[in-house]
């Protein structure tokens, strides 16, 4: 299969022309959430940022296997550190697995919200736990790895005397070596820089398994080795995650599947830049930490108003992948205002009628759509791409410009094809004309009527019965305003 698609691979640091490993078929692997929390709208972008390219792919005719995974053990950045959805589980005294479920529940639905497509296959840490065990059996056996005191370290100075710890992240092993001799519960290891594969469990630690080596749990970045091999192979296409995988996460994992599969295992490493809060990183402890829930009804103190997932899947996907993003409210307004004109666009584009002959050159104009996204997924290019076909289509309808019916017709499923299938937007009162949000209005002029009356009760029976047909709705400085829950 031809392929004119080029992406940036962070570990050549290049464009390269992308050339899948068994045309038509790509594997595509996707570092999931750790469900111990509700995710938040950085996460959110990560995931869309794959969606984009999941479609794109499907939509040039690869066959695609996307596998994303659900981290439900052992998130552990540092050694000494408590597994979060164990930690979750003990302060709410409920089971692990009870975390778990609330939280992929929470993340499919969330999701679904955005119109993510799923992945093909969705493989959790628990339900790979003999895969790890003989993955860290192997890299012992080949030397790359030591157990002590029950746990089981990858031994970073053994693997760098052929191979090159840091290939990814661009890390120097020296440097990596001074920086990490202070960090507490090391004395297990031989070395700072070595990383845990397998911990031996403390009494106290509730999510545990028996291995040759103690009653433990595995390391964090061994069940993205084992799963992207057990369901692509050893060595597939994309491997994808935030940046801020990059190290150690993924340095680890390429160490890892080295080790003990002797094999590369990845053709291309996309990373994604991070989404941060009013020009501040996005997290819990800092208050930045927006969940999708709170966009959506506008229930967060730095926001002046809702906004609907449509507006924000359109405003994620207006920067490039690899570019940081700001969310603010001014620059969501302006989002949404431009996602109302671009649906707008395919409503009107539907209603053209065609003449004898073209005035537009739409060969030419799909084409650069195209070059848009076959320049490493260049989301922002092919969106203004289209907004020029915004103005293609009012042109039209002013009567200023005209399409040959093959032309109309290439223009309109172009268009709307690439809007639906290819960016994930889908119109948000799609089929009532407007009549809902007509509707709305007056129900929330009442609404307002009651409240100057100070009938209370009239007012909130409204704002219940309203949420009960799953509308939020919000009071702002601005005027009340309601979203599609
Ligand atoms: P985690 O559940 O923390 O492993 O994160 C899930 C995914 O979201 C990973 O690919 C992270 O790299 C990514 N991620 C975390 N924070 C952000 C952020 N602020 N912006 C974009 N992506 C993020
Ligand atoms: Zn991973």
């Amino acid at each position: 299969m031809e392929s004119n698609l080029h992406v940036y691979n962070t570990l050549s640091r290049e464009m390269e022309k992308f050339e899948p490993i068994n045309p038509p078929f790509v594997g595509m692997y996707v570092c999931g959430p750790t469900v111990y929390s509700e995710v938040h709208i950085g996460n959110v972008r990560t995931f869309t940022s794959f969606d984009l390219i999941y479609r794109y792919l499907l939509h040039l005719g690869y066959k695609v296997r996307y596998v994303r995974n659900i981290t439900d053990v052992g998130h552990l950045l540092d050694d000494s550190e408590e597994d979060k959805i164990s930690k979750k589980a003990r302060l709410e005294n409920i089971e692990p697995m009870e975390v778990v479920q609330r939280y992929t529940v929470d993340f499919h639905d969330t999701m679904k919200l955005f119109n993510a497509l799923s992945p093909s296959i969705e493989p959790t840490a628990t339900g790979h736990l003999i895969e790890q065990i003989e993955l860290i059996e192997e890299i012992v056996k080949g030397g790359f790895a030591y157990e002590s005191n029950g746990s089981v370290y990858f031994d970073v100075q053994a693997y760098s005397k052929n191979e090159n710890y840091g290939e990814l992240s661009g890390r120097n092993i020296d440097e990596l070596l001074v920086n990490t001799r202070e960090l507490d519960g090391q004395d297990d290891k031989r070395h700072p820089a070595d990383f845990a594969i397998w911990k031996k469990a403390e009494p106290q630690h509730i999510m545990k398994w028996h291995a040759p080596w103690s009653l433990g749990f595995p390391g964090w970045h061994l069940e993205c080795s084992v799963m992207s091999t057990k369901y692509l192979g050893a060595t597939f296409d994309i491997h994808g995650g935030g940046m801020d995988l990059k190290f150690p996460h993924h340095e680890c994992e390429i160490a890892q599947n080295k080790a003990g599969y002797g094999q590369d295992p990845v053709k291309y490493w996309l990373h994604t830049n991070m989404l941060t809060f009013n020009g501040r990183k996005m997290a819990k402890s800092e208050g930045t930490g927006v969940t999708p829930r709170q966009m959506i009804t506008g229930d967060h103190p730095l926001l002046t108003q809702a906004y609907s997932p449509m507006t924000i899947r359109f405003f994620m996907l207006q920067a490039h992948y690899r570019s940081t993003l700001d969310f603010n409210n001014e620059a969501l307004q302006a989002a949404e205002k431009g996602f109302k004109r671009l649906m707008r666009g395919v409503e009107d584009v539907q209603q053209l009628t065609a003449e004898p002959t073209s005035s537009l050159n739409i060969d030419q104009w799909k084409a650069d759509l195209y070059t848009a996204m076959d320049d490493d997924f260049n989301s922002p290019i092919a969106i203004a791409q289209l907004f020029e076909g915004v103005r293609y289509v009012n042109l039209i309808k002013d009567g200023k410009e005209h399409l040959s019916a093959s032309d109309l017709s290439l223009f309109q499923s172009t268009f709307t094809g690439f809007i639906h299938d290819v960016l994930g937007l889908k119109s948000e009162d799609e089929g009532d004309d407007g009549q809902v949000d007509g509707l709305m209005q007056f129900i929330l002029q009442l609404r307002n009527e009651a409240k100057e009356r100070k009938d209370y009760s009239t007012a909130d029976s409204i704002r219940n019965t309203l949420q009960e047909l799953g509308f939020v709705i919000k009071d702002g400085k601005d005027g009340t305003t309601y979203t599609k829950a």
